[in-house]
């Protein structure tokens, strides 16, 4: 068959006006190409943000990448707060402010409504892409290559020719139903034991924040965890995570009574800043987490699923919209890599980009037990003693979170070189600091990872590189 289409020629379509969906198209259209959106949904540029989706996010470098690669980015610069690292909460009061770098690297809180409808107008403005809102897919032939929206306005079909298919529509994606219903793909779809609800810190009396903005802050109890990224407005965008389900001791708090013992018992000092705790725990909804697994990303040469559709998973490590970014990009440089011959790339993206949203997907699901414990003393001296080393010897290491935040090292390669960071930090934890620590917790790492036994086991690693060229 033959894929290289003319550029305004060939009929792109593209399910769901999402993030994913906006960047595609975009991209798309900035290389030349018309394109049509589908959405099932009006248009986000009208609504007012519902508190059933997360209003705010943090953007990593893989997404900012993203953004600047769309010449965006510097439009975007001034609306967002910009964090260091993390301030994890005991229930005693003390903070512990881990930062995620060197100093120099930050991830920026985004405003979901902001950056989709920046997308869209973006988009709009080259003249190429076509927005089609209030039309959901309701079919596909796929032999055909047609596919029917139905407008929820008027109850009309509409059957569309595509040349090539794009299925950016969510967590839920009918265009993965079909393509599992056609027995191309197999998917599973899992739901968390984890539910989450929007909740706001504000600004305080004084007109300031009540909480260091350059920091996301982070309060765990059994199974819960408290988020709170800084806005600019000078209040908290909050998200708390709880177990669902019969035994999740917050789940079944129904009054104001239970819910301040809750917080007294579990949150103490958090509570003092929540003064709309009420309303927001009990007026807005739960929302459900899924995890989204597919055996494969394509129908042929003609269809691809991108973003969340082909791997939803759960916002644990704060990396769901900054992976369907660089899906974006990854996919624009495979197009571009194959001549903009669309059913080469679609091939090639769906064989090579899956095993490091796979990686992705595991390493998240490991992050939740981070946030749970990372206000604990032997976290934080952890986590200081891996910037250490990576001060020292910035070209044989890099701490985790900063290859998933702020390198371009594939997410697959990101695991196994994780794996042999955390057997290299037991050594030197058991060798060196193990019992100094507990003598005294206030020590001088510096001392240690300068030693020359530590460069030697970093020398004899098989995946040693020079990390610094990695950054983005
Ligand atoms: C609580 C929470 C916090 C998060 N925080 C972060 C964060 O801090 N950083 C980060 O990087 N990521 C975060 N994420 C993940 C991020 O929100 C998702 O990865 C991202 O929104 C996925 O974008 P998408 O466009 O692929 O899917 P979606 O945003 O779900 O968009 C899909 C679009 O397709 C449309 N659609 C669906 N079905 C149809 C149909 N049949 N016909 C037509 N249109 C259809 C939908 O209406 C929607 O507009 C978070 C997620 C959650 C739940």
């Amino acid at each position: 068959m033959k894929s290289k289409i003319e550029k305004t020629d060939g009929n792109i379509v593209i399910v769901g006006a999402g993030l994913t969906g906006s960047m595609l198209a975009l991209m798309l259209a900035q290389n030349g190409f018309k394109v049509d959106v589908y959405e099932k949904r009006g248009d986000v540029r009208e609504y007012v943000p519902t508190k059933k989706r997360s209003l705010g996010m943090s953007l990593s470098n893989r997404g900012r990448k993203a953004l600047r690669k769309a010449n965006i980015f510097s439009k975007l610069e001034p609306t967002m707060a910009s964090k260091h690292g993390r301030a994890t909460h005991n229930a005693s009061g003390g903070v512990k402010f881990q930062i995620y770098g060197d100093g120099g690297q930050t991830l920026s809180t985004v405003n979901r409504k902001n950056i989709n409808s920046l997308l869209i107008n973006e988009a709009i403005d080259t003249g190429l892409v076509n927005f089609h809102f209030n039309q959901r897919l309701s079919e596909i032939d796929l032999e055909n290559h047609v596919i029917t929206f139905r407008s929820s306005e008027t109850q009309e079909e509409n059957n569309v020719a595509y040349s090539y298919l794009f299925g950016a529509d969510g967590a839920n994606s009918n265009v993965r139903e079909v393509l599992s219903e056609n027995d191309i793909l197999t998917s599973e779809r899992k739901k968390l034991y984890h539910v989450y609800k929007e909740m706001t810190i504000p600004m305080g009396e004084d007109g300031d924040y009540v909480l260091d903005p350059k920091f996301v802050h982070i309060w765990s109890a059994p199974d819960t965890v408290f988020v709170a990224l800084p806005s600019l407005d000078k209040s908290f965008i909050s998200t708390i995570f709880y177990r669902n389900g019969e035994d999740g001791e917050l789940k079944n708090v129904k009054t104001k009574e239970e819910l301040d013992l809750y917080f007294e018992k579990h949150l103490p000092n958090l509570h003092k800043i929540l003064p709309n705790l009420e309303e927001d725990f009990f007026g807005n909804p739960d929302s459900e987490i899924f995890e989204i697994k597919c055996s494969q990303w394509n129908y042929e040469n003609r269809v691809l699923l991108i973003g969340d559709s082909a791997h939803a998973f759960a916002p644990f490590y704060a990396m769901g919209m900054n992976t369907c970014f660089e899906d974006c990009s990854v996919f624009m440089k495979t197009l571009e890599e194959n001549g903009f011959d669309f059913g080469d790339a679609i091939l090639e993206f769906a064989n090579t980009r899956k095993k490091d949203v796979d990686a992705m997907q595991f390493l998240t699901n490991r992050n939740y037990h981070n946030l749970q414990f990372c206000k604990q003393p032997i976290f934080d001296l952890k986590w200081k003693l891996e910037r250490k080393i990576w001060a020292a010897h910035p070209d044989l290491y890099m701490p985790e979170y900063c290859m998933v935040a702020f390198s371009e090292i594939p997410f697959s390669e990101v695991v196994e070189i994780s794996e042999k960071n955390k057997e290299l930090i037991e050594e030197i934890y058991s060798l060196y600091l193990e019992q100094i620590v507990n003598e005294t917790p206030e020590i001088d790492m510096d001392l240690f990872v300068q030693i020359e036994e530590v460069r030697n086991i970093l020398m004899s690693r098989e995946a040693h590189r020079e990390y610094q060229k990695v950054l983005l």
